[in-house]
């Protein structure tokens, strides 16, 4: 037997017990006579202590020979600490055991890093050694935690019918708004597959074939450009339904989130959840991703700005434009270099500058203070019942620009005075979103969400009129100001998905190469049905209050797309480009 218990497991219940562990050695403190190793593995850490003068010789030149992060099997008899040697930090931290046998299981050469200490170092570096990074507590037990998590994830889908189906990697095109990654097939030459962007699909398609309820825990791939909670490979809930509203996905949604968090973390989640719609999200917050966790709403000032006494003001709001602005109740902590910063980041984002005004007892500070009507100001401290110490910005010019910038400000502000409480998680849907927007990029409409989306029903006469005001049955869930999951009723018709492509500039030679095996699909009886799709990386990233996602993936990969452990991706044989007849221009990477 190479272990009677774990290093997690030994209290002073085990007091007087023989005891076989085996783990890594995580620490030595070598005091002379005493050694201590603290003896690691997966379940926690147990504290052996090596008597040197009561063990024979043998045993101590063995003990001599122990180094950080060898794996060793220790016997040994379970004692009580004494009172003041009693570690409360970790589980096992009333009791030691007394070495009598030792064995080295394997030797470890000197580390690249401190393991306890890995999360700082540089990144490649940590990656390259990924085993060594994982052995670290807080990162292991955030993988552990994600297995918890998706585990009753499928509890609860498994309880409310729902069918776990896997849809292939080697596909088509399905297009999330991302680039594909490309797999080249030797038995079609010229031909590839593409790695899918989501299931999405196949999942309708599977609402087609009748299945009703179905999910998968499923790897999607987008080549973009790869920011701190971003992955080229990362990890969607994926949901599909047939015969259902809105109003059900919201539903069975949230049940899920409080079932899995309630059941893996024991914390209480409310629903329902609130609901905004997009409008008020962007009017209200700035953005369509509000944090909610504090207030300190974007506040509509054009009408008490009207005839201020401010000619810059007057022709924003003669102009077209509005004025929108914050009230800071905490203004104090809102420093005067703070507020330089803002103006630099509004000028930086095409802005003429930020205004304010510091409310004192009766008198103002504002480099406005000469301009502005005492009616202004008193209108001011009146409507938005603004006490001493408020710190009032605001910022002109056109709606979306300004709610948008204001929505940053906001946020940056909120974590600077500590107005968010880093223990609370709130979630949100945003609902109502637009169908479409314009892109100057590519000088075209595009889909706020994906093409398979469908209109609001009472939207669908405006479609060739106004397509830039059909709103679409979408709906996202944010916690926390990050977006965690979308989705959508889908477009069950045929007719209306061919609209929808030809709206997005898509001939019908296009949309049928690229899509005709889901219009033909559509026109076999397609249900009414939608689905959602959770982020589960980023979800867990929250939960286990992580910054980013890799710090929930067992082998992510850098910003460059890279895999220091395995060199991925790599070069390849001439061969195996020949079989698949490629050729390649650049000359590959030393
Ligand atoms: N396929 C969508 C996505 O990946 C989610 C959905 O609409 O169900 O964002």
């Amino acid at each position: 037997m190479l272990r009677t218990h774990t290093c997690g497991e030994l209290t002073d219940k085990n007091t007087g017990q023989k005891v076989i562990l085996a783990g890594w050695v995580s620490s030595i403190r070598d005091h002379g006579n005493i050694i201590f190793f603290d003896l690691r593995d997966r379940y926690g850490i147990t504290q052996i202590v090596c008597n040197l003068n009561q063990i024979d010789e043998s045993l101590v030149e063995l003990v001599k020979k122990v180094r950080q992060e060898f794996v060793i099997q220790v016997s040994g008899t379970v004692v009580e600490r004494s009172p003041e040697t009693i570690n409360s930090k970790i589980s096992t931290g009333s009791i030691e055991v007394v070495l009598e046998r030792l064995s080295i299981l394997n030797t470890c050469q000197v580390l690249p890093f401190e393991i306890q200490d890995s999360k700082n170092i540089n990144e490649n570096t940590r990656l390259k050694y990924r085993y060594l990074d994982l052995r670290r507590q807080q990162l292991k037990e955030n993988i552990v935690f994600r297995s918890v998590f998706t585990s009753k994830m499928r509890e609860f889908f498994s309880s409310e019918n729902f069918v776990e189906i896997e849809t292939p990697i080697l596909t088509r095109s399905t297009p999330e708004g991302a680039r594909d990654f490309l797999v080249p097939s030797r038995l079609n030459p010229g031909s590839f597959y593409a790695l899918p962007q989501s299931p999405q699909l196949f999942k309708q398609i599977l609402m087609i074939s009748g299945f009703d309820r179905y999910y998968q825990i499923a790897r999607c791939f987008r080549d973009e450009d790869l920011r701190s909670d971003r992955q080229p490979e990362f990890t969607q809930v994926d949901i599909e339904m047939a015969f259902i509203e809105e109003d059900d996905i919201i539903d069975i949604s949230e049940r899920l989130i409080k079932y899995s968090i309630e059941k893996s973390m024991g914390k209480e989640i409310k629903i329902p959840f609130p609901r905004l719609t997009y409008d008020e999200a962007l009017s209200r917050f700035g953005t369509d991703k509000p944090d909610i966790r504090f207030g300190m709403e974007i506040l509509n000032l054009s009408d008490v700005f009207q005839n201020s006494g401010s000619s810059i003001l007057d022709e924003i709001i003669k102009s077209g434009g509005t004025i929108r602005g914050l009230v800071i109740e905490q203004g104090e902590k809102v420093s005067i270099k703070d507020v330089d910063a803002i103006n630099e980041f509004v000028i930086q984002k095409g802005g003429k500058g930020i205004g304010w005004i510091r409310f004192r007892q009766t008198e103002i500070v504002s480099p406005l203070k000469k301009v502005l009507n005492e009616s202004t100001i008193s209108n001011l401290r009146n409507l938005f019942e603004i006490k001493p110490g408020t710190l009032l910005l605001f910022l002109g010019g056109q709606e979306r620009w300004v709610c948008e910038t204001l929505g940053e400000i906001r946020l940056d502000i909120g974590r600077k005075i500590q107005l968010v409480d880093e223990n609370s998680l709130n979630f949100l849907w945003v609902v109502d979103f637009p169908l479409f927007e314009y892109s100057q990029e590519e000088e075209r409409l595009v889909c706020v969400h994906h093409p398979f989306t469908s209109p609001k029903i009472q939207d669908i006469e405006i479609l060739d009129t106004q397509p830039l005001k059909a709103r679409s049955r979408a709906y996202d869930l944010v916690l926390n100001g990050t977006e965690i999951g979308g989705g959508s009723i889908r477009i069950h018709q045929r007719q209306l998905q061919e609209k929808i492509f030809s709206i997005l500039n898509m001939q019908p030679s296009e949309y049928n190469q690229r899509f005709g095996f889901l219009l033909e699909a559509l026109s076999f009886g397609a249900p009414p049905h939608g689905g959602l799709a959770f982020g589960l990386d980023r979800l867990v990233m929250i939960l286990r209050n992580e910054d980013s996602i890799r710090e929930t993936i067992a082998f992510p990969k850098t910003q460059k797309g890279i895999c220091p452990l395995s060199e991925a991706p790599g070069a390849v044989d001439e061969n195996q480009l020949k079989e698949l007849h490629i050729r390649v221009d650049l000359k590959p990477k030393e």
